[in-house]
């Protein structure tokens, strides 16, 4: 199996790893499968959740470097449970018992072991560079604590995250430093930016959303839940996913590409419109994010499009395959209160827009809505609304638990070295 750049299908062919080390393609494109396998030889349920999305993830390192550790990088990576919240036929898959309680935890610790395993094979060191607003540095830091071959500088806001996600930004030694820079988010990408323009340093990478090993889990996860449903219930499931840069539901799309048992792929988006107002107007029009309670999906130019736009070309193709609603600020505060108090059930802001359309859309359908997050994670939001202090998972509480250590810099990149 090989890939190719986004923009350039009939161009150069890199294998799995290539992809991975190089995270986008040359021509600044991102990397997606020459061709989709239409069936997955080998896939199996038996041997529970990680060893199925092994199988499911094999086809893809047919040939590859890494095909020999596929499985025990599999096994190593995704050393936590995948649960199904049943709802009778109206299920909800948990993604969220990793470190960091989001599924960027599988991504991100996929990516992880495979650039150790690589680097070491090379006898070569990387330190990855990350800015972020919240939940991906946290997932990326865990993900790469104690990796050897690799170190990670983490760059958040001072005093621009909620303290729960600065504990799991800076409860970390070692290989992993965490710099809070006086200024904003964006003055933290254009540092990164900057560092990596710059022609004195080397052995610099990135770790974010777009990389070909952060996407491949999320494929995977998608072929295990389906067929677990379709066993359970006999029926292909819509597949509901709360989707900001599109990673997770990319994940998706390659599943039933693949022959996966889905019915159909709906994407959740919270105010940050730009895909349902494409599927509406036929006109693509990123722009600026809006904030809102769902703040990790507060996206208006989502980086996964392109690969999207790879499957689906034409805007007739596209609409066939992609339905997207938009869902407010106050329709996630009323289905997190609903759910809660006709269920039992409670739910982050972020899974709330999922279950939202469902009620809306698919009330008579079968389904499966994706909770990407744990809902301690944004007690601050979801207390208020139930009334009711949420358990925090003990992966969680461990984190907040670690002595904090950041450094205080100013925003200029030569101060990371
Ligand atoms: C990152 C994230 C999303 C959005 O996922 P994409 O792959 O960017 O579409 C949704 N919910 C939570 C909790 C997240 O952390």
């Amino acid at each position: 199996m090989k890939f190719v750049s986004t923009r350039s299908i009939d161009g150069e062919k890199f294998s799995a790893s290539e992809a991975i080390l190089k995270g986008l393609a040359p021509d600044g494109g991102l990397f997606i499968p020459e061709s989709m396998p239409g069936s997955i030889p080998g896939f199996t349920l038996d041997g529970g959740a990680w060893y199925a999305m092994y199988t499911a993830m094999r086809p893809f390192f047919e040939g590859d470097e890494l095909e020999g550790d596929l499985e025990r990088i599999c096994r190593s990576a995704f050393d936590f449970p995948v649960a199904f919240h049943s709802g009778d036929g109206h299920d909800t898959l948990e993604l969220f018992y990793g470190p960091t309680a989001a599924f960027k935890d599988f991504g991100a610790r996929f990516l992880a072991y495979s650039m150790e395993t690589l680097l070491a094979r090379r006898g070569e060191d990387l330190t990855i560079l990350v800015a972020t607003s919240g939940d991906t540095g946290g997932a990326v830091a865990s993900a790469f604590h104690g990796r050897q071959h690799l170190s990670v500088k983490v760059l958040f806001p001072k005093g621009r995250v909620a303290e729960r996600q600065r504990r799991q930004l800076t409860g970390w030694d070692g290989n992993v430093e965490s710099y809070e820079v006086e200024g904003s988010f964006d003055d933290c990408q254009k540092m990164v930016k900057d560092a990596f323009m710059d022609p004195d340093l080397k052995g610099l990478s990135s770790a974010n959303s777009i990389n070909l090993g952060r996407l491949l889990p999320q494929y995977a996860y998608y072929v295990w839940a389906s067929n677990m449903y379709y066993e359970l219930y006999g029926k292909k499931p819509v597949v509901i996913i709360p989707s900001g840069n599109v990673g997770n539901s990319t994940g998706a799309y390659w599943a039933k590409a693949a022959g996966a048992p889905i019915e159909r792929i709906v994407l959740a988006v919270n105010a940050n419109r730009t895909i349902p107002d494409y599927l509406e107007s036929g006109e693509y029009r990123p722009r600026q994010s809006v904030e809102t309670l769902a703040n990790a999906m507060d996206v208006g130019a989502p980086s996964n499009m392109e690969r999207l736009f790879a499957l689906f070309p034409s805007y007739d193709e596209f609409r066939s395959n992609v339905s997207s609603w938009s869902v407010s600020d106050d329709d996630i505060k009323r289905t997190i209160k609903e759910e809660w108090e006709e269920n039992r059930h409670i739910i982050c802001p972020h899974t709330a827009c999922g279950e939202r359309v469902r009620r809306d859309h698919f009330a008579d359908s079968p389904t499966i809505v994706v909770a990407t997050a744990h809902p301690a994670k944004f007690e601050s939001i979801v207390e208020p609304i139930i009334g009711k202090t949420i358990a925090i998972p003990r992966s969680l509480f461990d984190i907040m638990h670690r002595e904090s250590r950041s450094k205080e810099i100013a925003a200029d990149y030569h101060l990371l070295f």
